[in-house]
């Protein structure tokens, strides 16, 4: 490496870790907010966050440091891979946000802030007029994003799915969408009318919360999960935040009458605390961790959730400790009973609470409404009425009011083109499940609860170079194919099948 070269390495990586200090800080703000934070201070709170996040952005924009990461990638080619996968996302970071000033940056946080605070509102009273106009100004704010941009697609909404999932674009995913919607409407439809009964009346048992809390320790401990670099608690809407090399919390909600929602909850959440724990050391060093796109993340979430949570031999691990925590609600129920019941089809209105079948809807309702909202510049008015069709249409079942449709999810309060990375996920862990397969009998795996076997393929072939490759890349490295939604589409069709006998 030329001394020019080195010299240039050297400013950006140091005004990195100072930007990373002022990160750092905001996600430990944005831990709070979504934790503990008295609802009076949220806005006062918001006004720090947009300050400390707006110090990070002017560093990056400082002339010196822009010169010096346009000259990494210039001679990216002289660098080892870490450096040249920084280069490449500094470049392209530089291509979105070039044109956006460091006044335009701080005015769109407050505008994010802004809206969570009137979803949080709306939310509440059930009336989405409160979040109407917030929601009209965040579709701007994305609109002006997209303008902006030095290396703008000819699809809008491209621009945005780029930002979470880069590679994957509208055609890839109306592609898979469709062949989604061919393969699992006609098998919901058989499955709804099947003689088929899965007992369910253990399911509404009421458990304390001091017993769910033990539940979801043992659960984060049998997957695998580091106590002594990690934390959870309790949030609303659970979620988790890598706030930095030995400090990933995740979060979770206790329903007194629903002790299975924390469960999978905790279990999905341990898997993207898993996916950050084991990240190779020289990511940090090399400040490339938070490049794996969202939908990998939410492959190795649902990994664990699903064909992990779900599966015949996890259930068998865990069904005696279940018993033992949550004897009123075990009481006379089999390990048969048990599985079934964790793995019930029923079209439902909230997303998070969603079976593993019907999921996918969830996405693709939302899919299909941020491209219009998108490309196609609807009012923000008929969206309710638009909201509330589709889930007729796909799901059969109509909600009754806006909190349990359009207001559920927090998402749109900070822009649009997140949703369909959770889609994403299904599909790209149906295909490393696959590979998995062929190493290990992963079922018995499971069930004898051996994490370690599970965790150690998932950090060689999984999570070592997600950082380094885009999702398309990624998959294919792994499993030597492109990206397809049939090893999911299969999986779904057989073990659904199975369980309804259709
Ligand atoms: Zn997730």
């Amino acid at each position: 490496m030329t001394e020019e070269l080195q010299k240039n390495l050297n400013l950006v990586n140091a005004t990195l870790s100072e930007a990373e200090l002022y990160e750092h800080a905001c996600h430990v703000l944005n831990f709070d907010q979504e934790t503990i934070c008295p609802v009076k201070a949220m806005e006062e709170q918001g006004e720090v966050n947009a300050f400390l996040s707006n110090k990070a952005f002017r560093l990056k924009k400082a002339p010196a440091f822009i010169a010096g990461a346009e000259y990494l990638y210039a001679h990216r080619e002289e660098f080892g891979e870490f450096d040249r996968v920084l280069a490449e996302s500094l470049h392209r970071e530089y291509q979105k946000t070039k044109n956006i000033t460091p006044e335009m940056d701080h005015e769109f946080s407050r505008i994010f802030n802004r809206a969570f605070v009137n979803w949080l509102d709306a939310k509440k009273s059930a009336d989405f007029a409160k979040f109407a106009t917030s929601l009209a100004e965040v579709r701007n704010v994305n609109f002006k994003q997209i303008a902006l941009r030095e290396d703008s697609r000819p699809v809008p909404y491209d621009n945005l799915l780029d930002v979470y999932e880069r590679g994957i674009t509208t055609g890839d995913l109306d592609k898979c969408f469709d062949e989604c919607k061919e393969r699992l409407i006609p098998l919901l439809k058989k499955i709804s009318a099947s003689k088929k009964t899965i007992r369910t009346d253990f399911l509404s048992r009421t458990v304390t919360d001091e017993s769910q809390r033990k539940m979801a320790e043992y659960l984060l401990q049998t997957i695998g999960f580091d106590f002594t670099r990690g934390a959870f608690t309790t949030t609303e809407h659970p979620f988790t935040d890598g706030l930095a090399k030995n400090d990933v919390r995740v979060t979770t909600h206790y329903y007194p009458d629903m002790f299975y929602s924390s469960m999978f909850s905790i279990i999905h959440e341990g898997g993207h605390a898993l996916f950050e724990q084991n990240q190779p050391a020289e990511n940090y060093v090399h400040h490339i961790n938070g490049l794996k796109t969202l939908g990998e993340h939410e492959s190795v979430s649902r990994f664990y959730e699903n064909r992990i949570g779900r599966s015949r031999g996890f259930i068998h691990l865990i069904y005696k400790k279940t018993g033992e925590l949550f004897p009123n609600v075990m009481q006379g129920v089999s390990e048969d009973e048990f599985y079934e019941a964790m793995n019930l089809v029923r079209p439902s209105l909230i997303r998070t609470e969603a079976d593993e079948f019907t999921y996918t809807f969830h996405i693709i309702i939302r899919y299909e409404l941020e491209k219009q909202i998108i490309n196609k510049n609807v009012n923000i008015n008929d969206l309710p009425r638009m909201w509330d069709d589709k889930y007729e249409e796909y799901l059969g079942i109509r909600p009754q009011n806006a909190r349990e449709g359009i207001l559920q999810d927090v998402h749109w309060a900070s822009g649009f083109g997140y949703f369909p990375t959770y889609a994403l996920g299904n599909m790209y862990n149906a295909m490393y499940y696959n590979c998995m397969s062929q190493d290990i009998d992963v079922e018995n795996t499971i069930s004898d609860g051996r994490f370690d076997v599970i965790n150690d393929w998932m950090r060689e072939h999984v999570w070592k170079r997600a950082d380094r490759l885009d999702s398309k890349a990624w998959i294919r490295e792994i499993t030597g194919r492109e990206f397809t939604p049939d090893d999911f589409l299969d999986y779904i069709e057989k073990k659904y099948s199975a369980i309804y006998g259709v």
